[in-house]
């Protein structure tokens, strides 16, 4: 689903993504794991060309990463991305921030995309605050919200970039378990998270990076119990 090829990529003189090889097959859930400025931000924002590469390839769902112009708005709509900070339009209600991407790129009628909105309001679990605006629901709300905006586009991955690392601690659970929710029923995933206990719990595999390289790629059993390298050890000995 997601196909990374000898991606590398700059920012001035920092070498940021170093050679980067990598395979995501559909239905699989990944984990990012790495030390601050390890280059985890830029590896997904590659993947949605938010952050364009020097060099390399990246597929998606066998499809080049487009350079501009509509298939950016498509590739947009299959890679569903959300961030630490939950970037919901402010002026517009719940309902109104996930019904605006498919009534304006996938054409969706209104009435159909209301209903569709909706049903993935409920999913997530806040169907009772579709009309609010952001500033009145809670973090953990805002944050499932944003899932649901991206989930309307249909997407053939989700992104999470530190989903959880802006929320009040009793609001982490909440948007995990919608992420877990999303793993079981199948979403193809790359999860950049400190949150070890859903590394261990709905990851197929796990990335390590470390100085822009994927230092190790295994099973979350095999990192958790024996990390090959050093700079796995030396991560893990910190945060566990
Ligand atoms: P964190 O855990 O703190 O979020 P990260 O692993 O996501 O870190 P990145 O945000 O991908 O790391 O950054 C990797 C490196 O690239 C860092 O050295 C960072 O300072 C640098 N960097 C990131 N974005 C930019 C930018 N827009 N301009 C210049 N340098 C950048
Ligand atoms: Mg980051």
């Amino acid at each position: 689903m997601i196909r990374m090829r000898g991606v590398d990529k700059h920012f001035g003189p920092v070498h940021v993504l170093r050679d980067i090889d990598l395979e995501v097959p559909a239905g699989q859930v990944v984990v990012v794991l790495g030390p601050s400025g390890s280059g985890k931000s830029t590896l997904c924002r590659a993947i949605n060309r938010l952050e364009p590469i020097d060099t390399g390839s990246i597929e998606v769902d066998g499809v080049p990463l487009p350079e501009e112009g509509r298939g950016l708005a498509q590739l947009r709509a299959d890679v569903g991305m959300v961030f630490q900070q939950f970037n919901l339009f402010a002026h517009k209600t719940v309902l109104d921030n996930v019904t605006l991407g498919p009534v304006k790129v996938r054409k969706l009628a209104s009435a159909e995309a209301r209903e569709q909105a909706l049903q993935l309001l409920d999913r997530v679990g806040i169907r009772d605050q579709a009309d609010k605006y952001p500033a009145q629901l809670s973090g953990g709300q805002q944050q499932r919200a944003a899932i649901a905006r991206a989930l309307a586009m249909k997407p053939k991955v989700m992104l999470f970039d530190e989903p959880t690392s802006a929320l009040d601690p009793e609001m982490v659970s909440e948007v995990l378990d919608t992420m877990a929710g999303l793993a079981e029923e199948g979403m193809t995933m790359l999860v950049v998270t400190h949150e070890m206990g859903f590394a261990r719990r709905a990851a197929h595999r796990v990335l390590f990076m470390s100085d822009g390289e994927v230092a190790e790629d295994t099973s979350p059993d095999a990192f958790f119990s024996e990390p090959s390298s050093d700079r796995a050890k030396d991560f893990l000995a910190k945060i566990l």
